[in-house]
Parts: structure tokens; C-alpha cells; sequence
């Protein structure tokens, strides 16, 4: 366990930034602190008969806008303070993106290959029912959504039990990251990494940020090494590597492999599944340490397992030029310094893997609508578009065949509308970034991220007159 407490370093960096706003401080006092924090044990019947106490957190850290929103996360690691972090950079990561939530955060103290399936089930179904019992989940209250250990199964197992024990006609909004079937969304399981890749690049795009560490415009053709090949890190390699950029490292619990030629996504994860291991894969060499893989020569470093990773230790030796912070926390305060210190691009978490957020809160008002997204006017747009392409046809030479009037007429479905919606997000919200950066003259997107975060729910309390 580090030594870095977690809230401590999202409260150093929010009174970093508080400095550039204008808020009397009790308003800022008010912001940081986290509301609620609901601390829960129950027992486990395991599979063996032997009864087990588990542990268990939600935190609602700000109620200025409902419902509040935020990730359940498995971990042996899982406590108070970091469920309280978390929480905290929802409600900063929400209002950077413009999704109308406060923040919150769950946590179980488990470790996930310690239980069989049908013991994570009761794990996850008598979590929910005491949330449920102290009024932390609900559609118009608290929404959680899948974070590191838990996905789309353990969503489907919270709507369940959510829907045994209430008669809501929204109950599907009480939770996002659902199956499909369930009411998720198409395009959420790849959201974050989507996302990821979306903030990449658009940093990526200003000739004078590149100019300033030294390289090229555009995501071709840059190297990247990520941590952790989990939804998020998988995700956001994904959209990396089909934009043309090489991975050249990758760390996972078992170990690290670096490989400057480039290593294949796809077959590493093939044979990962086979082996249980990304050790010994195609031509990589083998660090000695999966932390090793930190330290990598590369232009683009993504960490995507868990928070300080990065820390005052290991800063100095870091190479990369970029750090895009998929992970929730992963740099410490004091490493940000060193980093940013050395002339290095640093995309903070709650701006750069908000695409979680983002696409849930599309799920959220699918659920509360109760209408997919394209049902209505996908076919109407077709059928406007072929009239459009028909006319064009009759007033010139231009003929189409039948599979350019397939594409060009093609109505907008679930996943395009997402995508695009995501898309949109993530350089709205670089662009304000970018702005803020400018107008305080800072060298810093974090401090920009928080002074955003802070600016908006500020004025949200302001707007509720609880403030003269
Ligand atoms: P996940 O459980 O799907 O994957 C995490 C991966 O990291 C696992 O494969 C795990 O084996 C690996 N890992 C753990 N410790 C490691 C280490 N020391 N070195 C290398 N690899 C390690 O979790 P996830 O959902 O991908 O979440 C990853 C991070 O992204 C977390 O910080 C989470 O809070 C954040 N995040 C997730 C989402 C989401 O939608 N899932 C949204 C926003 C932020």
C-alpha cells in the first residue's frame, strides 16, 4: 500500500487551482469536503460454508447537482480515503465535461480472483441492498456505474436487486455500464479508453504544445507504453494502435514486456488468455519489474491500472513526453512537480478518462426516456437522405450505386450517436481546458481542469443562494 494518501493529493491539487478562482473560502470549503460517507459490513456465506465479514464504502462527496454519480471499484486496496478521492474527482470530472451529476464513489474490499462467481454475485447483490436500505442508489439520487474489478455483470446483478425492492418506473436509470439487454448502451464498455484516445488526440493536435516536447503533430506513428490492460488501458490501446500509434510496452500484474519494434494488441491479448501471462510474448524483452515499464523510453505513457504509480521515487526517471492519465490518481502532487518541471504534457485523469461519465450519462437519459437513441429518426433521416441523393442524381451526371447510397444515406444508429456525442465532449471540454490555461497564463491542464471544475460548481452553489 503507498504512503501517498489519496484524498490528500485531489485536495492539494484543488487548493492549487482554488487560488485562481474567486470563491470566499468557506464556498471552497464546501466543494472539497465530501457530503456523505456511508461505511458498510455484512457477511458472506462462501461457497465452503465458512461466513466472512466484507467491507464496503459509498461516498457522495457533492449534492450540487442530483442524482450523484460514480463508479463501484473491487480491490483488496479499497478504503475510506481512497473511496473519498474518488468520489471527489467525480464530482471535478463531471463538471469538466458539462454531465449534469454530482460525484460519488463505492468500494468493496475485495479481491475479485479470491471469490467464485456466485459468491461475487452475493457480494454485489447484499451491497446493493444496503445502499438501497440507506437510500444510496436510485435514479434521481445515486447512480453507480462498473470502475476497476467489477463491469456490465455486476451492473445487471445491482438493476436486479434494485428492481425486486422498488416499483420505480425508472429503475433502469439507478445504474449505468448495464448489459445491453438490461438497458446499457452500446459504445459504454469502450467509453473510458474511447475517450482516452479522443483527449490523446486532440493534445496531439497543437502544433505548439508538440512544438514545446518536441514532436510531431497528429497520433501516427508515436510510441506509447500503458499499464494495466484492463477495460480502460485495452480500450484506450485499442484506438491508439488503430490511429497508427506503436506500443512498445505493456505492464500487468504478472510482470512488464517491452518491445521497440511494436507489439501486436490483439495477439497479445490471445495469448495472454492462453498462457495467463504477457510474459514471454513474440520478441519482447522482460523488465525486471512491472513498474519498470513506467520508465520506458516512449513519447506517450499511459497508465491505466490504479492511483500513485507515479510518484516523487520514480518521477525523475519517467521518459515519456506525454502522460495521458487514464487511470483515476495515478500521479502523485509531488511526481506532477517533477514531471511537469522537465517540460512534460501531462492530460489529467478527470478530464482525460472522463468518457466513462460521458456515455453513461447518455445511458442515464436513454433509461429515464425510455427510447433508444436512433429509434425515432433513424429511418426518417434515411429516407431524407435518399431524397436529397436523388435529386442531386436528376440535376446532374452524378449516378450512385447501390452501395454509395447505402453509406451516404445511412441513418444515424446507438453506437454512431455515442460515438459522436463522446467525441464532441472531449474536445469541447479540451478546448475550455486550453482556454483556462491561457487566460491564467499557467503551464499546467491539471490546475486549468480544477480551476474549470471549481468555477462551475462554484457558481452552482452561488446560483442555490446558499452564498450571499
Ligand atoms: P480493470 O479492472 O478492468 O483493469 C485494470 C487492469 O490493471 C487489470 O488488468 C489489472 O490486472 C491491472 N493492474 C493492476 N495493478 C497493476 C499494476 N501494478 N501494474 C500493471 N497492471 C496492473 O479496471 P479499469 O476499469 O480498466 O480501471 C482502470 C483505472 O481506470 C482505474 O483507476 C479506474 O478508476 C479508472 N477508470 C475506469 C473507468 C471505467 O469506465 N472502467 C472510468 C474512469 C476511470
Amino acid at each position: 500500500m503507498s504512503d501517498y494518501k489519496f484524498y490528500e493529493q485531489v485536495n492539494k491539487n484543488f487548493d492549487k487551482a482554488a487560488v485562481y478562482t474567486r470563491f470566499h473560502p468557506g464556498l471552497l470549503k464546501q466543494i472539497k469536503i465530501c457530503n456523505t460517507i456511508y461505511h458498510v459490513t455484512f457477511p458472506l456465506r462462501r461457497d465452503d460454508g465458512t461466513i466472512e465479514v466484507i467491507e464496503g464504502w459509498r461516498v457522495e462527496h457533492s449534492h450540487h447537482k442530483s442524482p450523484t454519480k460514480g463508479g463501484i471499484r473491487y480491490s483488496h486496496k479499497v478504503d475510506e480515503d481512497e473511496t473519498m478521492a474518488l468520489a471527489a474527482l467525480m464530482s471535478y470530472k463531471c463538471a469538466i465535461v458539462d454531465v449534469p451529476f454530482g460525484g460519488a464513489k463505492g468500494g468493496v474490499k475485495i479481491s475479485t480472483r479470491d471469490y467464485s462467481v456466485s459468491e461475487l454475485e452475493r457480494i454485489t447483490r447484499r451491497y446493493t441492498y444496503e445502499l438501497i436500505k440507506k437510500g444510496f442508489i436510485g435514479p434521481g439520487v445515486d447512480v453507480p456505474a462498473p470502475d476497476y474489478g467489477t463491469g456490465a455483470r455486476e451492473m445487471g446483478w445491482i438493476l436486479d436487486t434494485y428492481r425486486q425492492l422498488s416499483d420505480d418506473l425508472n429503475a433502469e436509470a439507478c445504474v449505468t455500464g448495464k448489459p445491453i439487454q438490461q438497458g446499457g448502451i452500446r459504445g459504454r464498455t469502450e467509453a473510458t479508453g474511447r475517450g482516452v484516445y479522443f483527449g490523446i488526440r486532440e493534445a496531439c493536435s497543437v502544433k505548439a504544445d508538440m512544438d514545446k516536447i518536441g514532436l510531431e503533430t497528429g497520433v501516427e506513428g508515436k510510441t506509447f507504453v500503458v499499464q494495466g490492460l484492463g477495460n480502460v488501458g485495452y480500450h484506450a490501446s485499442l484506438y491508439m494502435t488503430g490511429a497508427g500509434a506503436k506500443m512498445v510496452g505493456v505492464a500487468e500484474m504478472e510482470g512488464a514486456i517491452y518491445d521497440p519494434k511494436g507489439i501486436d494488441l490483439t495477439a497479445l491479448m490471445e495469448f495472454r488468455k492462453e498462457t495467463g501471462s504477457i510474459i514471454g510474448f513474440g520478441n519482447s524483452k522482460t523488465l525486471p519489474s512491472n513498474k519498470d515499464a513506467l520508465e520506458l523510453e516512449c513519447d506517450i505513457l499511459i497508465p491505466a491500472a490504479l492511483e500513485s504509480q507515479i510518484t516523487g521515487d520514480n518521477a525523475k526517471n519517467i521518459k515519456a513526453k506525454i502522460i495521458g492519465e487514464a487511470a483515476n490518481g495515478p500521479t502523485t502532487a509531488d511526481a506532477h512537480d517533477i514531471l511537469k518541471d522537465r517540460g512534460a504534457l501531462i492530460l489529467p485523469d478527470s478530464y482525460l478518462n472522463a468518457g466513462g461519465v460521458v456515455v453513461s450519462y447518455f445511458e442515464w437519459l436513454k433509461n429515464i426516456q425510455h427510447v433508444r437513441y436512433g429509434r425515432i429518426n433513424k429511418r426518417f433521416d434515411e429516407s431524407s437522405f435518399k431524397k436529397i441523393l436523388n435529386v442531386i442524381e436528376n440535376i446532374s451526371d452524378r449516378k450512385f450505386s447501390d452501395d454509395e447510397m447505402l453509406d451516404l444515406s445511412h441513418g444515424a444508429e446507438e453506437y454512431d450517436l455515442v460515438d459522436s456525442g463522446l467525441e464532441e465532449t472531449m474536445i469541447t471540454a479540451y478546448q475550455q481546458l486550453l482556454e483556462i490555461r491561457n487566460e491564467h497564463k499557467l503551464n499546467d491542464l491539471r490546475t486549468s481542469a480544477y480551476i474549470s471544475a471549481i468555477n462551475k460548481i462554484g457558481i452552482m452553489y452561488e446560483q442555490m443562494g446558499i452564498f450571499p
